[in-house]
């Protein structure tokens, strides 16, 4: 007798691979990627064997925040700030250029008569860019203050990045980028991520001393981490 639950999946056949792997997605979706001959027995043994853990990773998924639905550039778009949730408020019509500005939980973009979305997506756009500069510079200063050993790298600049899936990263010349949609994360992770790209100036890997160097800084960086990662569906895409 058999008793492993029976799981739905999305196979996926590719020439190149030599494995069968398997994957939970954000939107709950269990993904079989599998070599183009293996026999169907196998991966659905390989599925069954593996139905425990997709079983929790499933749960784990559907307990995740939900994502906001995407922007329209229209009032009432929903946006995060550090976690706070935000209203798009536009008003139409004026004789200025287009511009965002920040009122408690109300983003208001207040467009030029005559300009359209690609406007008033600038405008946010720029509104963030603004916001996370000023904030990354402020606990990267924070924190290179704190530390009193010399970087290897000398801080060269600290920008605000489009990156679709990580959330930092540090050139070899000691640039400091951080994604835009880390902005609507916590207060908490955003520190973190802070510290992680500062750390970067220090150690260039992610090798045990690099840990070390986050622990003397941040006790609880690695519980962070994991909700950095599982707070991804959370930031919206422009
Ligand atoms: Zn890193």
């Amino acid at each position: 007798m058999n008793n492993r639950v029976k799981v739905q999946y999305e196979l996926q056949r590719r020439r190149n691979r030599k494995r069968i792997s398997l994957r939970v997605t954000d939107d709950a979706t269990v993904l079989v990627v599998a070599p183009l001959r293996t026999p169907l027995t196998v991966i659905e043994e390989v599925v069954s064997k593996h139905s425990p853990w997709i079983t929790a990773k499933l749960t784990q998924v559907k307990q995740l925040p939900p994502s906001l639905p995407p922007l329209t550039y229209t009032t009432g778009d929903r946006l995060l700030v550090l976690e706070e949730e935000c209203t798009l408020q536009i008003e139409h019509g004026g004789v200025y250029a287009t511009t965002c500005i920040r009122q408690g939980s109300t983003l208001i973009v207040k467009t030029r008569k005559g300009s359209g979305v690609q406007a008033i997506r600038k405008a946010l756009l720029g509104w963030y860019i603004d916001f996370g500069k000023q904030l990354y510079h402020q606990l990267v200063t924070q924190w290179m203050s704190q530390i009193e050993e010399a970087p290897n790298l000398e801080l060269a600049s600290i920008e605000i990045a489009f990156y679709p899936k990580r959330w930092g990263s540090c050139s070899q010349k000691g640039e400091l980028r951080f994604a835009l949609r880390s902005l609507m994360l916590p207060y908490p992770i955003v520190n973190y991520l802070a510290l992680h790209e500062v750390a970067h100036l220090y150690y260039f890997n992610h090798g045990q001393e690099f840990k070390c160097f986050l622990d003397t800084y941040m006790s609880d960086w690695k519980e962070r981490q994991k909700t950095m990662n599982r707070l991804r569906r959370q930031a919206v895409a422009f």
